[in-house]
């Protein structure tokens, strides 16, 4: 969709305006000191939630749910991908109106990290046996490469990770106020026109500080990401911190450092530093980076605690200035602007590889899928070969190293499974976050609405179909969080509790209109949607709305 694009890359790095400083205490470790201001940093500080580990191998698996300490239960089992998941049957009407405690269930979701995204068969055929044998048949694909599972039971999480440990797979730091799953580009190492590859640096950080005990007490979370291929595949203007493929005049390859992206409160794009780190600094300057928010981070108050704040008022200048001589010791050089995309970075469809074979992006629709699925899956891709795959930040995956003849009869036999390498634009186009079946903070049904609008659209919208765009993003929250980054998208819907002319309160969205993140649809970097004021849509009503703002759209572009 056309849109009106405000932050281009070579526009990014002008200072932020300063905002004033607030005079009471922020929280700063290195500024205040370490004195706990809210009671998440009184457990933090009270004990690393990375020791929670034992205590769920040792005692509450054995003990069962009821055993389990508060802090432990609503803080510390985040540092190992678990969280209580919603109880069954409770409207989203309600959910404001009830403490934490009285929404959850004695059951957990539990997030399996895949770092970068990669898979191997063997992994993925994994995944879906604990699915299968722990997780009443769960499995979603999330827009940050994870798969995460539900119905798990405290009991089974010690076999559950001895089974992912056995492939190296594992949940550690998967939630809390850590260094999150590393987003890298779904093709990295197999892209022909790829400009570098991050998997080396992805692997390093992990084996190195993802568990470590320097970093596992943060303000709040810490998103990271990176990309060699110029699709920049992996949300790189919502994160901590992102590095992007480019390529210095002078210096060679390497990567454009950008900082303080991220959604839900007070929304914000990241900002590029202006800076050129070569592939040997990116582990150190990583580094340096997640240190300043451990040091620096605001600790008061959690929804000001993200990156972006402290970035917003220091300014990219001081930031840089502060990395270089506090943290680094050396100055990084000025380098260049990641170029605007040419071409689409979900992936989806058939492409070649540099090698000569070819690799299929698959879309499972919302990211919806069973451990049985992924079971199937596995066992076609080694049928026909292959033991890669990789997760994507659209909530897609991509099958790896399938050899030209086999193509189509490996299309003909995904989709049997559920896996389409040539989906509707809608079904390719939407994604939806885990919404009221299992999440507490939920209002609002999200995937199986989405599930029943792209089934929708693509009847109603059959006769133009030819004429609309290979992409037209649709993004579903059930909540005013942005799991499924709704200022990002074409049409972005926030979940809510609606009041309609009849005066009924009933399950409905917000509507934003008009985001979207670098993308060659787009002619530059990066927008945020914007709320279209009182535009407040019914969620049984959902695919009336939507046909006539396509339509409408469609209209509207054709005459221009
Ligand atoms: Fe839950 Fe809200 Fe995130 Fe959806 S956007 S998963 S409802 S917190």
């Amino acid at each position: 969709m056309a849109k009106t694009l405000t932050a281009r890359p070579d526009q990014a790095a002008t200072p932020s305006r300063r905002k004033p400083v607030s005079k009471k205490p922020n929280g700063q470790w290195k500024i205040d000191g370490k004195t706990p201001l809210n009671a998440n940093e009184e457990f933090k500080l009270a004990d690393d939630g990375l020791h929670v580990r034992e205590r769920i191998i040792d005692t509450y698996s054995k003990e069962g749910f009821d055993a389990i300490d508060s802090d432990d239960l609503h803080g510390r089992f985040r540092w190992w991908g678990l969280y209580t998941q919603r109880k069954q049957g409770i409207d989203g009407g309600r959910t404001a109106t009830l403490s934490p405690e009285e929404l959850e269930d004695k059951y957990f979701m539990l997030r399996v990290r895949i770092d970068s995204g990669q898979l191997t068969t063997e992994q993925t055929r994994v995944i879906g046996e604990i699915s299968r044998d722990f997780a009443r048949d769960t499995a979603d694909v999330t827009d940050r490469q994870n798969v995460q599972l539900h119905w798990v039971q405290v009991e089974d999480v010690p076999e559950i990770w001895r089974r992912l440990a056995e492939v190296n797979l594992d949940t550690t730091e998967a939630c809390g106020d850590v260094s999150r799953v590393i987003l890298g580009s779904p093709l990295a190492g197999i892209a022909a026109d790829e400009l570098i590859d991050p998997t080396p640096v992805i692997h390093d950080i992990k084996e190195k500080y993802i568990g470590d005990p320097a970093f596992s007490n943060l303000p709040r979370k810490f998103k990271t990401c990176f990309t060699g291929h110029p699709s920049q595949d992996v949300v790189h203007e919502i994160n901590d911190i992102a590095f992007v493929g480019v390529t210095h005049p002078d210096l060679g390859v390497g990567y454009d450092l950008w900082v303080g992206g991220g959604l839900s409160t007070n929304a914000k794009l990241a900002e590029r530093l202006g800076v050129f780190v070569t592939q040997d600094q990116a582990v150190e300057v990583w580094k340096g980076v997640i240190s300043i928010f451990r040091d620096y981070g605001y600790r008061r108050l959690r929804n000001k605690a993200r990156l972006k704040f402290l970035v917003a008022d220091w300014g990219v200048e001081k930031f840089r200035q502060v990395l270089e001589q506090e943290y680094l010791g050396y100055a990084l050089p000025d380098g260049p602007a990641p170029e605007t995309p040419t071409v689409t970075g979900d992936h989806v469809g058939v492409h070649a590889q540099k090698d000569g074979k070819f690799y299929i992006g698959l879309t499972p629709t919302v990211g919806r899928i069973s451990g049985s699925q992924l079971i199937d899956l596995a066992h076609l891709v080694e049928k026909y070969g292959s033991t890669r795959l990789r997760t994507t930040p659209y909530q897609k995956l991509v099958v790896l190293d399938i050899e030209k003849d086999d193509v189509e009869p490996f299309i003909a036999e995904a989709e049997k499974l559920g896996f389409y390498a040539r989906p509707s634009v809608f079904r390719r186009s939407t994604i939806a976050c885990t919404g009221i079946e299992y999440c507490k903070l939920a209002i609002v049904a999200t995937k199986s609405t989405a599930e029943r609008v792209i089934d929708n659209l693509e009847e109603r919208l059959a006769d133009v179909a030819d004429q609309l765009p290979e992409r037209l993003t649709l993004h579903i929250n059930g909540c005013p969080n942005s799991c499924a980054r709704i200022q990002t998208a074409d049409i972005g819907l926030k979940g809510q509790i609606i009041t309609t002319e009849d005066g009924r309160q009933v399950p409905g969205f917000q509507v934003h209109l008009g985001g979207g993140l670098a993308d060659y649809q787009n002619d530059a970097a990066g927008t945020l949607g914007r709320t279209v004021r009182g535009l407040k849509v019914e969620a049984d009503l959902l695919e009336d709305y939507l046909e006539r703002l396509i339509r409408a759209y469609l209209a509207e572009r054709a005459d221009a």
